[in-house]
């Protein structure tokens, strides 16, 4: 009888988490810099003060914006705020979740410093990673895990391995393969198995390095193509044998501000339409596995399609919409915010409201049904 009502419990969790989703949105606005300060740009974001999920924008006619989201980070929260929410997300992977994280923003508004960070202010790519080897030291009685890590580029719809040696040399073509089983393979691509945090600090400099490889300017390719680092997990659970295999992708997008068509031509426009192009791919993506409509368009974008294994089902899916507080952004901050709100599937439509709010009730009552039944067996 108590294994039927573990069961049942197991079974009513999961329906609720299903229905609070497994896409977040957070949001996050870096501080005003030392140009804009001197520049006497204004701060058009305002925070609520008690709460910590919504933001209004001030539109350059005045007239305020509110968005929603499930957090918003401040210009004071720092690295170890930022992931502290992220953690739960993360270490999911090594209970066999498929886990996708992106930074998504106009470039400037600090998408490589929450993910890469500094030594100073190390982001969330090396924390999770620290992490995870600290959980797996903690689980080592029960389960044995074992960390590869990966990292590659996508630019103009091509994939480059940035793990491989000398990497001066003209690399060879990466390509998605479909593997037996459906999911999504890069054959080829190096997977780099990591013991510590010291491991880990060396791959991800070197991965970064090879990334300004043939560029002028690296900050100005990196701000063009998206980087991947992906963290694959080998787990056996050392009672049961059972053996596990999980993805964690952690993504620095490519800057999302728009390009007008009159101010560039040749490559720079063809690298902007590539852009435009795998960014809407991701954000239809996610929205369609938000609002869980049938298809899913996976296959659009070099991207979406390396990602397909790691999107939708039981995966989880985070997204850190990247915002500018200063005055002259304003236009582009708006369009990011509506992206991510897109994404997040909330956007206010008669349909799409009287949904939400069957679907409340129904997580009312079972929240209401599991108090009820931990008093009973109390
Ligand atoms: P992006 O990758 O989106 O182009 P960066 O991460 O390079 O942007 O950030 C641009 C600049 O702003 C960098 O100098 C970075 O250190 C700084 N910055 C970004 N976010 C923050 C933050 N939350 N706190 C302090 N400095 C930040
Ligand atoms: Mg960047």
């Amino acid at each position: 009888k108590y294994l039927q009502e573990l069961s049942e419990r197991k079974r009513l969790y999961n329906e609720v988490i299903e229905l609070k989703g497994n896409i977040k949105v957070f949001c996050r606005c870096r501080p005003l810099n030392q140009v804009e300060i001197t520049n006497g740009s204004n701060h058009v974001v305002e925070f609520d003060s008690s709460l910590d999920n919504e933001l209004q924008i001030i539109s350059s006619d005045s007239s305020k914006k509110q968005f929603k989201f499930d957090h918003v980070f401040r210009p004071e929260d720092n690295q170890e705020a930022v992931f502290a929410q992220t953690k739960p997300i993360v270490t999911s992977v090594l209970d066999g979740y498929n886990v996708c994280i992106f930074a998504y923003g106009q470039t400037g508004t600090g998408k490589t410093f929450t993910m890469e960070g500094n030594p100073e202010n190390r982001g969330v790519n090396y924390r999770t990673l620290d992490e995870l080897f600290r959980l797996s030291q903690e689980r080592s009685g029960v389960m044995r895990y074992e960390l590869f890590v990966s990292m590659l580029e996508v630019y103009n719809e091509k994939i480059k391995d940035l793990l491989v040696e000398n990497s001066n040399q003209p690399t060879k073509k990466l390509e998605i393969k479909q593997t037996a089983e459906g999911t999504q393979e890069v054959p080829g691509l190096v997977e780099a198995q990591v013991n510590g945090t010291e491991d880990v600090w060396e791959l991800l400099k070197s991965g970064s390095r090879a990334r300004s490889v043939g560029s002028t300017s690296a900050n100005e390719l990196s701000s063009r193509s998206h980087c991947l680092l992906r963290v694959t997990v080998r787990g056996e659970n050392l009672i049961d044998g059972q053996k596990t295999r999980s993805h964690l992708w952690m993504v620095d997008l490519a800057g999302s501000e728009r390009v007008g068509k009159i101010d560039v031509e040749g490559e720079r426009l063809k690298e902007s339409q590539f852009i435009n192009k795998s960014l809407s791919a991701l954000g239809d993506v996610i929205a369609a596995l938000a609002s869980k409509t049938g298809h899913i368009p996976y296959r659009n974008s070099k991207l979406t399609h390396m990602l397909q294994s790691s999107l939708g089902g039981d995966c989880k899916t985070l997204m850190f919409v990247q915002i500018s507080p200063s005055s002259a952004d304003v236009g582009e901050t708006i369009c990011s915010l509506n992206f991510a709100s897109r994404v997040r599937g909330i956007e206010s439509g008669p349909a799409r409201k009287q949904a939400d709010l069957s679907e409340l009730s129904k997580y009312k009552q079972m929240v209401e049904k599991l108090k009820h039944d931990e008093k009973e067996t109390k």
